[in-house]
């Protein structure tokens, strides 16, 4: 089956993804309570986090971040990384991809 692929190819500073000066502190926020919350269960020390299976999370704080493109960030981590959701981005990609 014939696939879409992307060339990685950036030349407007404001798509957020993995290299980008800012991508360490958007991470840490999707990572936190901010955003998924991810974190070990009291009890049985299971790692746990919220996702609804959309990017609003990651929407609302690259939304705070002074000359994002949120849309365009979105589209990428979507196209080219293959993240749907919140989770994903954190999962796939990682904090220094
Ligand atoms: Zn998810």
């Amino acid at each position: 089956m014939a696939r879409w692929t992307v060339t990685p190819f950036n030349p407007d500073r404001r798509i957020m993804r993995p290299g980008e000066p800012r991508w360490a502190e958007f991470f840490t926020r999707l990572e936190g309570p901010e955003g998924c919350n991810f974190h070990e269960r009291e009890g049985d020390g299971k790692v746990v986090w919220a996702c609804d299976h959309t990017h609003r999370r990651a929407a609302a704080i690259l939304a705070t971040m002074p000359e994002v493109d949120v849309l365009a960030s979105l589209n990428l981590f979507a196209l080219l990384h293959g993240c749907k959701c919140d989770c994903e981005i954190l999962l796939n990609l990682g904090p220094d991809a």
